[in-house]
């Protein structure tokens, strides 16, 4: 799997259609102060599926949007497409049928985000699913933000070993252990129901 587009309406400072290649090999984003850098590591973490406004640099997930300008008025909504190349299909299963995946984020203002893969509706979970099963994501250690390398030689060792986690490929499994758990939890629950049913009834 690799990055082969990004495609930004809205997001940020990215006001205008803006379509990205990401050709093989090691890409570079250079410009001067302010001009958006971060931006597009940051957009590329939302459409991964980041839900944590502060990770976005903003008090709420619409900040996201468009806020406007002397010259421009705000944008209603804001949309982020990554288009991954599976030619080698190493995609996750459920997600491996194409050469291209495609995965779209809208967030529009009041009605809150919405997720497809390849025109597919999907839910936040299975994008975030789909990076974490693929040793990637919107947490992974491959995106490094301005900073962080001070707080990785500062971080604890518990921290640190989240970092060996993400690249072992094993966080995708935390997600659904700790699903099951919720799951055997209502279980119990509505077991003790019956049995209490059951004792009302004897
Ligand atoms: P530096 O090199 O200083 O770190 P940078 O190139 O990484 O800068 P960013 O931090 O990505 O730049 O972009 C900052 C710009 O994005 C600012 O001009 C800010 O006003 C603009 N911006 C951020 N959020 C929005 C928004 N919701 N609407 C409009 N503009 C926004």
């Amino acid at each position: 799997m690799r990055f082969a587009r990004l495609r930004l309406n809205g997001f940020k400072s990215f006001v205008d259609p803006t379509d990205l290649v990401i050709h093989p090999g090691l890409t570079g984003v250079v410009g001067p102060n302010g001009c958006g850098k971060s931006n597009l590591l940051e957009a590329l973490r939302w459409v991964m599926g980041e839900n944590r406004p502060t990770a976005m640099r903003g008090g709420g997930m619409e900040d996201v949007i468009f806020a406007g300008a002397a010259t421009r008025p705000a944008r209603n909504f804001a949309e982020v497409a990554l288009v991954i190349d599976n030619a080698e299909r190493l995609a996750p299963a459920g997600f491996n049928e194409a050469d291209q995946i495609e995965i779209v984020r809208r967030i529009t203002r009041d009605a809150g985000s919405a997720y497809k893969v390849n025109t597919r509706d999907v839910r936040a979970r299975d994008v975030q699913m789909l990076f974490a099963d693929a040793s990637t994501g919107s947490h992974s250690p491959a995106l490094v933000r301005q900073g962080q390398i001070s707080e990785l030689i500062n971080a604890r060792p518990k921290s640190r070993r989240v970092i060996l986690e993400e690249a072992a490929g094993i966080s995708g499994l935390y997600q659904r252990r700790h699903e099951a758990e919720l799951r055997l939890q209502a279980t119990e629950g509505n077991l003790a129901r019956i049995d209490d049913v059951v004792a009302a009834m004897a």
